[in-house]
């Protein structure tokens, strides 16, 4: 370029602009330094209705993002932000040089502007929102870039003549401070609101600029007066934090006086208090409630839950020697989300690369919850949307109703889901769908930017091959409940499958029987049967803990801690000398309660501290499972002989039949073995379960004594008791 298209004062101020930028972005300062001798040398000649050289415009657009913390994508763009609409400078010379980001950046805000002036003002006062959004599909940052933008032209609106003033301004009011709100970027929202207000409403502007400069003066005195107590009561809770006074906008202080509710403004100071980490903030609260009494239902914890454009603090109001003093206590990152929004988000989360589909995804659902239905040139508006739509590429599908209203859906999202995007109810009655006008199949994929009119008919009823259809979880649902009961039908014979695999997985075959599950389902108390099973089927972590309610419900009661056993039976115990350790008797031994070995079995004995040796069956898991130095502490061991006789417990549970306490003993004696105590209770479902103490000579007469017990006509389970029980 010819530096002659410049003065040497506006070249130094060009200079000192991109040197500004380079040196925030260190990493890509060359990238920086071309795009700005690129907006230099495409807008070179064209100068701004102030007589300034319009590059200086794209500059500061610039610097507004870098400060709010955008990264150097969003600053590039920003620099070369009017180059495809008011220069020769084409999308391919931009991709070429700074990569495809950048170039969509600077195409979604060409559109947004370029489609603005083919419109009416009306039009334009109810697609501009639209329109943005859609633009934000292919990269969410064209938002904040369209924001600065905006921001600028306020900044200099000097030169423009009343009319045009009075214009931005409205339209600043009506869509981009809302924008920034529903953004989070209150710096930014303020500024323009602020601005706005002074061309639109003079008189009001002064007056609460007099009412803001007067509080602010004031807050400073009161905190003047707070501020010892403060921070001495933060420093003994082991905080140091910075403490300042809040102002309002003067714009928020307008509308105020315009509701008239001066008081309100008038009484209460406002505080804020940053501190490092979130913890600190609880604490901050508490040190700060400890101080002052707080008014009471004043609290709110955004911390926990956040506000939709990620806004985070802790609110609360307290008195302080009779003063209402509403404080905010958040940390430095939760207060730069406050001031810059999704800005500052992404700064913290480094995602801004692309902006990522979930980035766009959040920042278009929060900059759509703003837009609000507007009566007023509806077509019109859809048919701007229809010119542009076909440029677009998005992760995301945005659709419009014919009025012109945003609907975002996922990708390969059908004009069911778009009907349940609206209304549940007019999901439930569609019959048809035209997109741009033409009628198209309801389960087909909505093209990117459609226009879609739902047709709906009063006896209209889902159909659940929509389920196969439907891309949104609202869609899914709402299909699914309609056809409830087939669907619970099926899902519970699918939970009684899984539940009978499991039960028999666990040896309780007989439980598995049909009618029999029913009723030990049904003893569990709170649920339905099939109620049961459909959940099984649902969320397969059920499963495990069904089972796991019906064994204890066959096994015997466990022993809450503190509770009075149900039964009197003593633990079996190896009498002395039982079990040899190497072969010597008389080294204390004891029968380990998790696989309670018994004669006959393989042993293995391991030394436990100060307790002698524990006797635990070969393959119990506690001994397998042994690893490094504890492995060094196990010892041979061998039963003493098998002529000695030992208790054994065993779990039982059965049908209840008539006589069958007689066959157990039957079975016990039959077996040659010896009843020592018997513990049968009453459970639901026809159950009697419990546990039985068999004195036996060795592991042959104990095996046989189990057979006989599960031989009993209606035995639901005979087995060794377990552990802990
Ligand atoms: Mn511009």
């Amino acid at each position: 370029m010819s530096r002659a298209d410049y003065s040497p004062t506006e070249r130094r101020r060009i200079d000192a602009a991109r040197e500004e930028l380079a040196e925030r972005f260190p990493a890509e300062a060359a990238l920086i330094s071309q795009a700005v001798e690129l907006a230099a040398r495409h807008h070179a000649g064209q100068r701004r209705k102030s007589g300034e050289p319009f590059v200086f415009h794209p500059l500061e657009v610039a610097r507004i993002l870098a400060r709010d913390g955008l990264g150097h994508e969003t600053v590039i763009a920003a620099l070369c932000h009017d180059l495809i609409e008011d220069t020769d400078c084409t999308r391919a010379e931009l991709e070429r040089n700074f990569g495809a980001a950048v170039a969509a950046i600077v195409e979604g805000v060409t559109k947004v502007s370029r489609s603005a002036a083919k419109l009416s003002p009306s039009e334009r006062k109810a697609g501009t929102y639209q329109k943005l959004i859609l633009a934000a599909a292919s990269d969410a940052r064209v938002l904040p870039v369209k924001l600065a933008d905006r921001l600028h032209n306020l900044r200099t609106i000097a030169a423009l003549r009343r009319d045009r003033q009075q214009a931005i301004a409205r339209e600043t009011l009506l869509i981009y401070a809302p924008l920034a709100h529903r953004l989070g970027m209150s710096r930014i929202r303020t500024e323009l609101e602020d601005r706005s207000l002074a061309i639109t409403d003079p008189a009001a502007y002064a007056e609460a600029s007099a009412i803001q400069a007067e509080h602010r003066s004031r807050a400073e005195r009161e905190l003047g007066a707070l501020r010892g107590e403060l921070e001495k009561a933060l420093e003994e809770a082991g905080l140091s934090a910075e403490i300042s006074a809040r102002v309002k906008s003067r714009y928020s202080i307008a509308e105020k006086l315009k509701r008239a509710e001066p008081d309100e403004l008038a009484d209460v100071l406002g505080l804020r208090v940053i501190v490092e980490t979130t913890e600190q903030c609880y604490l901050a609260l508490g040190a700060i409630h400890a101080l002052w009494p707080p008014k009471p239902g004043t609290f709110d914890d955004y911390i926990a839950t956040p506000r939709a454009n990620l806004y985070q603090s802790l609110h609360t109001t307290v008195i302080a020697h009779g003063a209402t003093v509403e404080v905010q206590i958040r940390t430095r990152e939760m207060d730069e989300i406050a001031e810059y929004g999704i800005a500052a988000h992404w700064r913290y989360k480094e995602t801004l690369r692309g902006g990522g589909p979930r980035t766009t995804r959040r920042f278009l659902e929060l900059a759509a919850e703003g837009q609000r239905p507007s009566g007023e040139g509806e077509q019109a508006v859809a048919a701007a949307y229809e010119a542009l739509r076909r440029e677009l590429f998005a992760e995301d599908l945005v659709c419009f109703t014919p009025r012109g209203d945003v609907k975002l859906l996922p990708e390969g999202a059908c004009a069911i889901d778009f009907a349940y995007a609206i209304h549940s109810e007019l999901g439930d009655r569609i019959t048809g769908a035209r997109v741009d006008g033409r009628l198209y199949p309801i389960t087909k994929a909505l093209p990117q930017g459609a226009v879609v009119e739902i047709v709906a008919s009063d006896d209209g009823e889902p159909s659940v091959d929509w389920l196969e259809a439907v891309k949104t979880n609202r869609a899914r649902s709402r299909i699914r409940a309609h056809h409830q009961a087939d669907l619970e039908r099926e899902q519970a014979e699918a939970g009684r499958e899984l539940l009978v695999r499991e039960l028999r997985r666990a040896g309780l075959a007989p439980m598995a029987r049909p009618e029999i599950l029913e009723e030990a389902l049904a003893g569990l108390g709170h649920r339905e049967p099939e109620e049961v099973m459909r959940a099984v089927a649902a969320d397969h972590s059920q499963l495990r803990y069904v089972v796991r309610r019906l064994i204890r419900e066959v096994a015997p009661r466990s022993q809450a801690p503190g509770s009075v056993p149900e039964t009197g039976l003593p633990r079996p115990r190896a009498r002395e000398g039982a079990v040899l350790v190497e072969g010597q008797q008389g080294i204390p031994t004891r029968l380990a309660g998790c696989c309670h070995p018994e004669p006959g079995d393989e042993i293995t004995g391991f030394v436990s501290m100060g307790r002698g040796v524990s006797v635990h069956r070969s393959d119990c898991p506690n001994i397998t499972g042994l690893r490094g130095e504890r492995r060094e502490r196990l010892i041979g061991v061998q039963w003493a002989g098998e002529d000695r006789t030992f208790q054994v417990a065993l779990d039982l549970a059965y049908l209840n039949r008539p006589g069958l306490l007689h066959r157990i003993a039957e079975a016990v004696y039959g077996a040659g073995a010896e009843l020592v105590a018997l513990e049968l209770r009453e459970r639901s479902g026809g159950i009697v379960a419990g546990r039985c103490q068999l004195r036996v000579a060795g592991s042959q007469q104990s095996d046989r004594a189990r057979g006989r017990l599960a031989g009993i006509d209606g035995a639901m389970r005979v087995a060794r008791a377990a552990s802990g029980s």
